[in-house]
């Protein structure tokens, strides 16, 4: 999923996540692509017979209310959309007033689980994990008889492909000479370790741009000796980061091996941010292609001068526009989250404000426009916390400096 998308998707959950119902009486529904419409509708209908039940009347009501919206709802879908969808339901207060809503969501990746769940607030753990998946590694687990590989992304792994060796146990048959035997076991391996390296690299080249890292996981020597032997495409081959011990060479394999590397992948998520703002801090201390602050930022962005835009996911500021009633003249000013501001036209009038936009996604879209890229950084890094603390939050990487 694209950076924007994933951070509209973010500011999207933490919105809903502020809702609150009165009651147990706020409804979410989470529908897989591969679910039989019908069916959905039909256990809605019996929960609604159910929820005549509830003795609260407030919350019966609103139950039986929120059911209804989405069975209507339903009506206008034959099969769920590619990627299935949520559907909430229920009356949440909004501006210290009473509102029934119902709002459906496609989320970016597959909803991966069917769910009718009814509480005071709705249910967004599954939505936020999606969140969470933007990293992806590569993974390979091998012994001398079998190899899986698979990928993770998130907290989501997913086995690709495996492989089965021909090789021969260590104990020779009768009759054999052992150095023949030797040999032959050993053609047999090197064979098996080719055979991985080809399904490996046809699995996982596709994401070569997208793999932070690979992490190759088996009993030694074995997993050694398959880094070692260049096995797999050069690409990746030097995104292997690290090997680890691991027992099972089948899908469960693949689990072990991220729950053994664990520390690896936690430093090497907060590594990306560490790069990002080195290269950045590099350019600030000799006075090169780098840029911060807003003003400045927008500058760069508007001159098609800008390679890599830079934001703190911690930003709660807005771009708002003001259009003079009288007049027409238009203005731009950044406020606060929810912050307001009074605008005075030149020609006397007080400016009306007709557009307010979150400042992380107009900017990213401004720059991205100019074919910029934009990394979202946390606070959670030291280097993320230093570009919000001391850098305002938004800062640039140029491509050149117009004088
Ligand atoms: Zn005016």
């Amino acid at each position: 999923m694209s950076s924007k998308l994933q951070y509209e998707f973010k500011r999207k959950l933490e919105e809903l996540e502020k809702y609150k119902g009165r009651g147990t009486e706020l409804i979410t529904l989470y529908i897989p692509p591969d679910k039989n419409i019908a069916d959905v509708a039909s256990q809605l209908r019996s929960e609604l017979s159910q929820a005549s039940n509830i003795k609260s009347k407030q919350t019966r009501t609103n139950v039986m209310a929120g059911l209804e919206a989405i069975l209507q709802r339903l009506k206008m879908y034959k099969k769920p959309p590619e990627h299935g969808m949520v559907i909430i339901s229920g009356v949440v207060e909004v501006n210290g007033k009473q509102k029934h809503i119902t709002e459906i969501i496609e989320p970016p990746e597959p909803v991966p689980l069917y769910k009718y769940h009814c509480d005071s607030s709705f249910y967004l753990e599954p939505l936020k994990e999606m969140l969470k998946e933007k990293d992806i590694y590569g993974l390979i687990v091998i012994d001398r008889r079998e190899a899986t590989v698979g990928i993770l992304k998130g907290r989501r792994i997913e086995a690709l492909s495996r492989a089965t060796s021909m090789v021969p146990g260590k104990h020779r048959q009768g009759g054999q000479s052992s150095v023949r035997f030797e040999r032959l076991r050993e053609i047999a391996i090197h064979e098996f370790y080719k055979k991985v390296g080809e399904k490996a690299t046809e699995a996982l080249l596709p994401y070569k741009d997208q793999l932070l890292g690979i992490l190759i996981g088996g009993p030694s020597p074995t997993k050694e000796e398959f880094y070692e032997g260049n096995y797999l495409h050069h690409e990746l081959q030097k995104k292997v980061v690290g090997l680890f011990d691991v027992s099972y060479t089948d899908e469960s394999g693949l689990y072990e091996l991220v729950e053994k590397a664990e520390d690896v992948l936690q430093e090497l998520d907060l590594m990306k941010e560490k790069r990002l703002m080195n290269r950045f801090l590099k350019e600030i201390a000799k006075d090169g292609l780098a840029a911060y602050g807003e003003e400045e930022v927008r500058k760069y962005i508007a001159l098609g001068a800008v390679d890599t835009l830079l934001l703190s996911e911690d930003l709660r500021l807005e771009r708002v526009k003001y259009r003079c009633p009288k007049c027409g003249k238009e203005l731009e000013v950044t406020l606060r989250f929810k912050g307001e501001s009074k605008q005075m036209c030149e020609c006397g009038v007080e400016m009306e404000e007709v557009e307010r936009r979150d400042i992380i996604l107009e900017l990213s879209e401004l720059a991205e426009s100019t074919g910029a890229k934009v990394e979202f950084l946390s606070t959670e890094s030291e280097e993320g916390a230093m570009l919000y603390n001391a850098f305002g939050g938004i800062a640039a990487i140029l491509r050149f400096k117009p004088d």
